[in-house]
């Protein structure tokens, strides 16, 4: 019976045994699905989340990408739209209307430089006024020049009867049609002529004919400078003949005056000049010279330095102090205004080089009477004048 008792207690024992372990096995089961649930949720999730990042960064780059190109492409529609206007508005003008605008501003330059004396020319002349002896020629001369420019302005009047040679110089683009701008140029002076800006001054050489309204062979004359900018500027000289004629070519050496190849000739050959054109001229005036070229280049070049502004300053040292003492010894010569003797031989001087031969040195002098009609104006493209350059 004890065994009977103690074997029932040991399969009991055993029942409990498997029925804990089938528990703890289905438990185990129970919590593994459960952790493995759990952790595939999370999986899942983190799965998710970096999709929806990386899903959303798509999204969000293609966005940006399509902003991108609707802006640009607006920003492009506004360029080409700014584009043709400024084109349709260039083309608004056409050949005929700019041709009428270079007409209109030619004329006025015309006008202004036969009649305004520029203002650096004003100023020198004034401080020369002031600078001479009270109740002497000298002073009568240049109090009648200085009435001579206020009364020429106000009334629109040529300031000397002497219209002069008519020098126009030209800095204009690549491409400029230079014998178009001739052609509407001369129709200006045509004009000028006719209302009495310029008077018929231009004669034939050989008959002495005087029937071209100031346009003939050489007149008006014209030097055209290709320049980097893409306006054209026209500078107008009206050139006197008294003056003129007194323009001097020097080839040096030269013995008579003692004139070697170095500055110190250059500065003998021009104080000889000076002291040559003393009564004639129409002075006080203004030289414009040239060291070297050859005899053609030379002159040209004179004239071309009487652009210059009287004020500033020769970007060489040794032509800026020659300029300056050829001014201050010409008026220590008692020549005067007019060759009537005083303190204003000169006004100023302006040099300039070019190369030369080895076998030639020529000074070219060019003399410009006190009527120093000379102005400029830069133009727009549509031909209309956008800035004086005196
Ligand atoms: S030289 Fe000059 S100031 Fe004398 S008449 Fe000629 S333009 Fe006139």
């Amino acid at each position: 019976m004890a065994r009977k008792v103690r074997s029932t207690k040991k399969a009991k024992k055993k029942a409990t045994k498997k029925v804990a372990k089938k528990a703890t096995k289905k438990t185990a089961k129970k919590s593994t699905k459960k952790v493995s649930k759990k952790t595939a949720k999370k999986a899942v999730k983190k799965t998710a989340k970096k999709t929806t990042k990386k899903a959303t960064k798509k999204v969000a780059k293609k966005a940006a990408k399509q902003a991108t190109k609707k802006t640009t492409k607006k920003a492009t529609k506004k360029v080409a739209k700014k584009v043709a206007k400024k084109a349709s508005k260039k083309l608004t003008v056409s050949p005929k209307q700019s041709q009428k605008e270079l007409f209109d501003s030619l004329l006025e330059l015309i006008r202004v430089t036969s009649t305004v004396l520029p203002d650096d020319i004003q100023k020198v002349i004034l401080e020369a006024l002031e600078k001479e002896q009270k109740d002497t020629s000298a002073e009568y001369a240049l109090k009648i020049i200085e009435a001579n420019i206020k009364l020429a302005k106000m009334k629109s009047q040529p300031m000397c009867q002497d219209t002069g040679t008519i020098l126009f110089f030209v800095n204009h683009p690549p491409g400029f049609r230079q014998n178009d701008f001739v052609k509407v140029c001369n129709k200006a002076v045509l004009k000028a002529t006719e209302v009495g800006y310029l008077r018929q001054n231009s004669v034939d050489s050989l008959t002495g004919k005087n029937d071209c309204m100031n346009v003939g062979l050489g007149h008006p004359n014209y030097h055209f400078h290709e320049h980097n900018k893409s306006h054209v500027e026209v500078r107008l000289m009206l050139k006197g003949g008294g003056c003129e004629n007194v323009g001097i070519q020097y080839s040096l050496p030269d013995k008579t005056i003692g004139a070697g190849r170095d500055l110190d000739g250059v500065r003998r050959a021009i104080l000889d000049g000076v002291h040559k054109a003393q009564g004639m001229g129409c002075g006080p005036g203004v030289l414009g010279v040239c060291i070297g070229g050859d005899r053609s280049a030379g002159y040209v070049e004179s004239k071309e330095q009487l652009l210059r502004k009287l004020d500033d300053s020769n970007s060489h040292p040794d032509l800026d102090h020659l300029e300056k003492d050829i001014v201050e010894t010409s008026n220590k010569l008692g020549i005067g205004p007019m060759g009537f003797g005083g303190n204003t031989t000169l006004l100023g001087c302006k040099i300039g080089v070019l190369n030369r031969l080895p076998a030639s040195f020529f000074v070219s002098i060019s003399y410009m009477c006190w009527a120093y009609r000379r102005q400029g104006v830069k133009l727009k493209s549509n031909n209309q004048v956008s800035q004086w350059l005196y």
